[in-house]
This record gives C-alpha cells, structure tokens and sequence, in this order.
C-alpha cells in the first residue's frame, strides 16, 4: 500500500451555484457574500490551503463569476486557475475533476464551497477513511425528529432519526473511482446527485461515515449568513476609515491655533471658531468613519455658542462618537499644508495635545507638514489647509439592521 503522505490530493471546491436562496443581494452568490474580513468562497479555500495533505486546489465557478472570483480569493501556487461549472452541481463536479484528471492525483476531497467552517481535524478524518473502493462521508447524527409533510403543510408520516444522518461535505474518494463514477453517471443521462458520495453509492462503491461536527454548517439561508457573520465578527475586526479636509484663511493677528497649540506668528486664522483646521479635519476625518456627516452638521457655523470656540471639543465630540458606537480609535494622521511658519518645532507638542483630546496613545496620533513650493493659496500664505485620516475599529453589533 502506498505511503498515505505520497498520496497527490486535490480537492474540488464546488462554487458554482447562484445562491439563490440566500438572497445576499449586492454581494451577488452567497460564495462571495463577506463574513468577516474574508468571503465565504476564500475561507473554504482557505481551509484546504492550511491543511499539509492537500497539494492542489480545484475550484469550480459559474462563468460569469470570473471578475468576482478574481477579487475574492488570494493567488497560491497550490490554487488552480477555476474552471467554469454545469447546469447542475453535479456537472460542476465533474467539470472540477475533468481539470484534474491529467494531474496525477490518487485522492480527491469535494466540498460545497459553502461551508466555510470545515475544520483541519474533519479534513484529516476524511482522508484518513479513505480506502479502495471506499469513500469517505463527514456527517453526524440527526438530532431533530423528522415529519414528512404534504403539499398543504399537514404531517404525514413521522420518520425514526435511528441511523440517520445529516451529510456534509468534504467528501473523499479515490480519484480514479470516483472521476469513473461520475463518467458512468454521465453516460447514463443522470445529472441530478445533490452530492458525490450519492454518485458513489450508484457505482457501486461503500461510503463510510465519518463523524463531522455540527458546526460544519452549509450557509443557504440570508439568516444562515447573517449568524455566521455574527459568529465571525466576534473574531474579526471592522476596521473603518475616514478622511477630513479643512482650509482657514491667514488675517493679520497674533499667533494661531493649529492642532491644539498656540503657534506664535503675526498673523491668524479666520473663522467662527479658533479656526484650528489641523484639528477641523481630523474632526472631519472621525465623523467619516462613522459615516455621521460632517463637522458643520454637528457644529453649524451660524450657531452663537460656536463664536471662537476652542476646537478641542469638536474633536472631543467625534471621539465621543466614535466610543458610543462601540469603536476605538487605532490611528489619527494629519497633514498640515503651510508656507510659513516652520511647523516642525511644534510637531511633538501637537500630537501630544491630538493624543491627550481623543483620548488615544500619542504612538498612535501623527503630525505632519508641508508647504506647497509657493504654488497656490498655500504658496501665497493665504490660508493654511490640513487634510487628515482617521482609522477605526468598531465591534461588531450582530443585530444591526440596514446597513
Ligand atoms: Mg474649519
């Protein structure tokens, strides 16, 4: 017997199927709806990439989900270009293994893609229960009993769970066996087995069960995908950005604000406020993230209370926001953009005074400057103008509706 390690393994990942069910709407198939920082087409994938035995794989998609499949799913050496599917899922099997039939390959795994949660262990006990003229079947026991039911929603039958099972996938099999049965099926005209050990089952071959956790699930509801996602988001961060830009005109005066510091100058910022645009757009920037408008709409220009106010409250405010919506701030970047005076002095003193206002590590707050090479209202000294990125993290609220 062969050196199971010598053994080439592929495996076919069926995504060829338009979801349907699933209606995930804009995100298209649910194979490439998101759920966490990944879609559910390269988590499957990703499964597989991680898992030592297996040395290619063969996705199957849907013709006109190339562009979609390209955004989706990292390059690896180990990952086939994708091959176009059939009418059925399974002629999009066959069509996987067809690409696979001159690769040398003694075992092959088939997963729905799907089911994004498969873990290491179920891969390796599949595999490992794969034997000549023997496939390898992951289910577990059927919990829930079971009623047929007629074509008015009335209870028919009651059917005994003993030995009953719920399949999953991946399924595994010899790959000469089960790319020969899929070619008998073909041949005989059936092109309706909702899975592959069925295909086996018809050729004649055993199919072992292997015991598989429940938590395989195979994603085909929107509320399938809604809980998954709610399962993922408690490991996987929303990282969220925003950008803010600001420009105050330069009046003779006394010094001016710029990012929470008294800079000495004979000249100062106009406008209804300090007219501190370092800390303006960084405002700007926070209120982005949370997609909550703009700083005018917080603060309107017109208002009294806003004559000459010092602008650390506006950031103040945004940062308030920001830790409402259960986010955290991770980065604060602002560029000022300034002919004169020197800035660089004031560098250390600014991020700390960012710091110190929106309540985050001064490691973590960046000031930087510029001046425009005497182009423009900048090179002209005619105002002062900051352009600022803010990054967020914000948990995850799984109830969340409409966004
Ligand atoms: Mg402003």
């Amino acid at each position: 017997m062969l050196d199971r390690n010598l053994m080439k393994t592929a495996a076919v990942i069926v995504a060829a199927g338009r979801g349907l069910r699933a209606k995930s709407g804009s995100d298209g198939p649910k194979q490439f709806a998101p759920i966490g920082v990944e879609t559910v087409l390269a988590k499957s994938i990703a499964a597989f990439e991680a898992h030592e035995e297996v040395s290619i794989i063969q996705p199957v998609i849907h013709a006109e989900d190339r562009n979609r499949y390209d955004a989706a799913v990292p390059r690896h050496d180990r990952i086939a270009a994708p091959v176009a599917g059939g009418k059925t899922r399974q002629e999009s099997v066959y069509a996987g293994l067809a690409a696979l039939a001159k690769a040398d390959v003694a075992r092959v795994l088939i997963h729905d893609a799907a089911r994004p949660f498969v873990d290491q262990q179920t891969i390796s006990d599949v595999l490992n229960a794969v034997e000549p003229g023997i496939c390898a079947l992951p289910a577990f026991p059927q919990a829930d009993t079971l009623k047929r039911v007629d074509g008015d929603g009335y209870v028919v039958e009651t059917i005994p769970r003993q030995n009953l099972y719920c399949a999953q996938t991946p399924q595994g099999f010899r790959f000469d066996e089960i790319f020969a049965a899929h070619e008998m099926l073909r041949k005989s005209g059936r092109n309706d087995c909702s899975d592959d050990a069925q295909v086996a089952e018809l050729a004649g071959l055993r199919v072992r069960v292997v015991p598989s956790p429940a938590a395989n699930v195979k994603l085909t509801t929107a509320g399938d995908l809604q809980s998954a996602r709610a399962s993922a988001g408690a490991s996987a961060p929303d990282i969220r950005t925003g950008n803010g830009y600001d420009v105050h005109i330069l009046v003779p005066g006394d010094g001016m604000m710029l990012c929470g510091v008294k800079i000495p100058f004979d000249r100062r910022l106009e406008g209804h406020s300090d007219a501190d645009v370092g800390l303006h757009a960084l405002t700007d920037a926070l209120l982005g993230a949370l997609a909550l408008d703009d700083i005018g709409a917080h603060f309107p220009p017109g208002d009294e209370q806003w004559r000459g106010a010092a602008s650390d409250r506006f950031l103040r405010h945004a940062a308030d926001l920001v830790a409402g919506a259960g986010g955290l701030i991770t980065n604060l970047d602002v560029t000022l953009l300034c002919e004169t005076p020197k800035l660089a002095p004031y560098r250390q003193a600014m991020r700390a005074k960012i710091a110190g206002i929106a309540g985050v590590e001064v490691e973590r707050v960046s000031v930087k400057a510029t001046t425009s090479e005497g182009l423009g209202f900048v090179g002209r000294s005619e105002g002062i103008a900051a352009i600022a990125t803010a990054t967020i993290l914000v948990r995850p609220r799984p109830s969340s509706k409409g966004e």
